[in-house]
């Protein structure tokens, strides 16, 4: 059997980069070594853990944030069975669906582990170890990530989980205890505080999410720990031991000090992810690995002549729109046009309540790079729609260049951040400036009038406040 391009792993870098290959033409066929096709984020991540979080969000909300509005109920009553039925049905739908895109777009589907045998040349071998051939003129490698684990810890999913044991639990844990304060460990955390559990999170570093603005992350902590959350930051977990009950960690201080142990039902190591390449037959092929991720070039380009990857397996965000921007680009490259990702603006959001969005750079970035910029911030206690719905908590940052006011980066903690930093990300994909937001007309009202303000306040013209 004969393609032009034959994509490994059906997670969104892998089948949208086949969708967009068929789509321009090209004769496509995917290998996927799961029965469901969607990868990581359909099937064991981004999209059952939204599920969930809005499941809990609701089930908060009847408990503590509707009888405010006058809207009385009793007790809420919690059937975890049915959420995570939710769930799967949300799963299913999403899988289905790229197995129905599949087919309209005519892309052969092989289910089983494919192997790069040669440049041009991959091998599928399906669960009863039949193997079959493919001839290829490009090879993308969209193998993606794995949990990574802590060394001398080892995840049963039953009672030591990462994240996919996490989104399965069959009822809430008294204590939940999350190894990491990333975006992962925040989620689940969040779903079952909701739902009852204490949450404690143990955090290696000084503050949580790395890598996001600093001021924000402080903001966003309190926020949690108001909600039940307690951080053990600056601490290292030296070792989870499971007991008759659940289990213990002991933990130490980054800087030395004393040990101390903390003891819960669930312990969920959620520490990050590593990129995935196992069984692929990488290195013989000639395809480069550094620290684990495939070596690439600005236009995708492997070691390996015709090999070609893109999403986790690569470097740049671990993110599902990241790896789909990605596919869509390669594919256009294959068919001879000019695709490309521009990697400086791509947003990140955490879907906690309330939920932090990003796009661009956090102001410890423009400092360390000795960029000049000026800061609008606006909260969202002064934003009148934020008062009727009650959501008053957080903040919109705009950082723009001191010179030219470009927006360099936007930050928003607040209710419905993941959904209003877009007005963000396309303003900085055209190189707009901060006066352009905040000459752009909002409604009224809308949250979204709290991201024009922190723009009129780059220039100490914010008016409501
Ligand atoms: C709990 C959780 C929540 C997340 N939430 C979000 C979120 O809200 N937003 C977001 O942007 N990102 C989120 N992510 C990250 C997101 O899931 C990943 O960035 C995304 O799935 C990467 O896509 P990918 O196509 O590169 O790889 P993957 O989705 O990992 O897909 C790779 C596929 O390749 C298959 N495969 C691997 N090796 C082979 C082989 N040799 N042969 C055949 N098949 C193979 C795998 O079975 C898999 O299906 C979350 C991740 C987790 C774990």
């Amino acid at each position: 059997m004969s393609y032009d391009v034959v994509v490994i792993g059906a997670g969104p870098g892998g089948y949208v980069c086949a969708i967009r290959a068929a789509q321009l033409g090209l004769k496509v066929a995917v290998v996927e070594k799961s029965k469901t096709f969607g990868g990581t984020c359909l099937n064991i991540g981004c999209i059952p853990s939204k599920a969930l979080l809005y499941a809990s969000e609701m089930f908060e909300e009847a408990a503590h944030g509707l009888g405010a509005l006058g809207v009385v109920v009793s007790p809420p009553k919690l059937d975890l069975a049915a959420m995570m039925k939710h769930k799967a049905d949300t799963v299913a739908a999403n899988v289905n669906g790229v197995a129905f895109l599949f087919k309209k777009n005519k892309i052969e589907a092989f289910t089983g582990v494919g192997r790069i045998a040669a440049p041009g040349r991959v091998e599928v071998k399906d669960a009863d170890g039949n193997a079959t051939t493919l001839e290829t003129k490009a090879i993308v490698i969209a193998t993606g990530s794995d949990v990574a684990g802590l060394p001398d810890v080892e995840i049963d999913e039953k009672t030591i989980v990462s994240s996919t044991g996490a989104l399965e639990l069959s009822k809430t844990p008294a204590r939940l205890l999350v190894v990491g304060a990333g975006v992962i460990g925040l989620e689940l955390g969040s779903v079952w505080g909701r739902l009852g559990a204490q949450v404690a999170v143990v955090e290696y570093l000084d503050r949580i999410l790395p890598g996001m603005d600093g001021e924000v992350a402080r903001q966003f902590q309190r926020l949690l720990e108001k909600q039940g959350f307690t951080f053990h930051l600056s601490h290292k977990v030296a070792s989870v031991e499971k007991t008759a009950t659940g289990a213990k960690a002991v933990i130490e201080p980054v800087k030395g000090g004393e040990a101390s142990t903390l003891e819960a039902d669930i312990v969920l190591v959620a520490v990050g992810r590593r990129p995935y390449t196992d069984g692929l037959g990488a290195e013989a092929a000639g395809v480069a690995l550094e620290r684990g991720q495939v070596v690439i070039d600005a236009h995708f380009q492997t070691s390996a002549p015709g090999v070609y990857a893109i999403g986790d397996a690569v470097r740049g965000p671990m993110l599902a729109h990241k790896a789909e921007d990605e596919g869509v680009a390669l594919a256009e490259i294959l068919a001879g046009q000019a695709g490309h990702v521009n990697y400086e603006a791509i947003p990140a959001v955490v879907y906690t309540s309330p939920e932090v969005a990003v796009v661009g750079k956090a102001e410890e970035e423009l400092k360390a790079a000795g960029i000049a910029y000026r800061v609008g911030k606006f909260p969202f206690t002064a934003n009148a729609r934020a008062r009727a719905i009650r959501h008053t908590e957080g903040f919109v940052k705009i950082l723009a260049d001191a010179a030219t006011d470009r927006v360099l980066g936007v930050h928003i903690l607040g209710h419905g951040a993941g959904e209003m930093i877009h007005e963000a990300v396309v303003l900085m994909e055209f190189g707009g400036s901060a006066e352009d937001l905040a000459r752009s007309t909002h409604a009224h009202p809308t949250m979204s009038e709290a991201i024009k303000e922190a723009a009129m306040a780059v220039a100490k013209r914010a008016i409501h406040i």
